[in-house]
């Protein structure tokens, strides 16, 4: 068998079967790209094996912080605004399943965005995918009177500081969220349906939301 040079680098012997380049990859580039600079497919089992461990550990990290900074809601109760809070980490959920190179800085501009959007009735450009993706997700449900555009305005502008002290400026904050989400939060295990109808449904299961 002839040896294969890295698809990454060229350089090193390629080692691993990489979906997302079609070829092999060396151990060291697998490490430190996948997910930043490679667009891994969530099923491939080495990008799987690290975010899982990855997500689980920030899960918690990101739990706490999170608990820190609601005090006052977990202590009022405050039910629709603690969902509203996890609407919104579902739908960064979702967007990691769509695209799992989703960075901690897309999200917080993103967040960013969605607050200016909600702010008012019509709907200004954004520049930002994640908010233009949340928005449209969001807009059903505030049609449904599902959830209240007041709320989720209320409940974005609360996320950013979590998100913004939680971010190591690469992808801490994502896996966080998206640990948290896999491990609190009883989502469908049917991925085909839409988010907005999952997050439909989570809305009419009280309790599940806030169980920590
Ligand atoms: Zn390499």
């Amino acid at each position: 068998m002839v040896s294969e040079k890295c698809a990454y680098c060229g350089k090193k012997k390629g080692k691993r079967e990489c979906p997302a380049l079609g070829g092999k990859i060396c151990s060291r580039c697998c490490g430190e790209h996948r997910g930043v600079n490679i667009s891994c497919p969530p099923d491939c089992r080495y990008f799987q094996k690290h975010e899982n461990f990855q997500q689980s550990k920030q899960a918690e990290s990101y739990r706490e912080t999170w608990v820190e900074k609601n005090e006052d809601i977990l202590k009022d109760k405050d039910r629709n605004l603690i969902e509203a809070i996890g609407i919104l980490e579902t739908l960064i959920y979702y967007r990691y399943v769509e695209d799992t190179t989703l960075t901690d800085q897309q999200i917080i501009r993103g967040l960013q965005g969605l607050e200016n959007q909600l702010k008012t009735i019509e709907l200004p450009g954004s520049p930002s995918d994640f908010a233009d993706f949340a928005h449209e997700e969001l807009k059903p449900l505030i049609d449904k009177e599902k959830v209240s555009r007041s709320t989720l305005k209320q409940a974005t502008s609360r996320l950013i500081p979590i998100a913004e002290s939680f971010s190591d400026d690469s992808r801490r904050l994502v896996q966080g969220i998206v640990g948290r989400v896999k491990q609190d939060y009883d989502l469908p295990d049917d991925e085909s349906g839409q988010p907005a109808e999952n997050i439909e449904s989570l809305i009419t299961t009280p309790g599940d939301i806030q169980r920590r």
